[in-house]
């Protein structure tokens, strides 16, 4: 099934994702299996949020025997993306710069993503602007973050 609209997923659900992500295609066994030793979740939290997640489309499943295997429709990195953008997109853009910055603060990165986003800074810094303005209201209100 091919989803056109982009997919909500609610915090929980993403814990599902992500394991049928890292297995690439997934039992409900193993999704309960996985989460209630990671989460320490009911078997019903389980079967509730696939369901949920096979309603809105994020999850197909397929008949085997006995047993339903369930796949993502949705690539992570894809999904990740698009979690990322929209969150950052509620941001005043006055604030991104600082958010990101709190945000690699935050993190655990390995030498090689510090290298990629020195080279990735260089290369924005080359046509950067010197400031943005705040897009909170519309302009006619005269009036922005600072
Ligand atoms: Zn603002």
């Amino acid at each position: 099934m091919q989803v056109q609209t982009r997919i909500e997923i609610s915090d929980a659900e993403w814990e599902v994702m992500r394991v049928v992500w890292s297995l690439g295609a997934a039992t409900s066994h193993d999704m309960i299996t996985a989460l209630r030793e990671k989460m320490n979740w009911k078997d019903a939290t389980v079967k509730t949020l696939i369901g949920r997640l096979v309603k809105k489309g994020a999850l197909t499943t397929e008949k085997k025997g006995r047993a339903f295997i369930y796949h993502p429709t949705i690539e992570e990195q894809a999904a990740i993306d698009d979690a990322t953008t929209s969150l950052f997109h509620h941001l005043c853009r006055m604030r991104q710069g600082q958010a990101v910055s709190n945000l690699i603060d935050d993190l655990t990165l390995t030498q090689g993503d510090i290298e990629r986003l020195q080279a990735q800074l260089a290369k924005k810094l080359e046509t950067a602007p010197v400031g943005v303005t705040c897009d909170c209201l519309p302009a006619d209100f005269e009036m922005q973050c600072d």
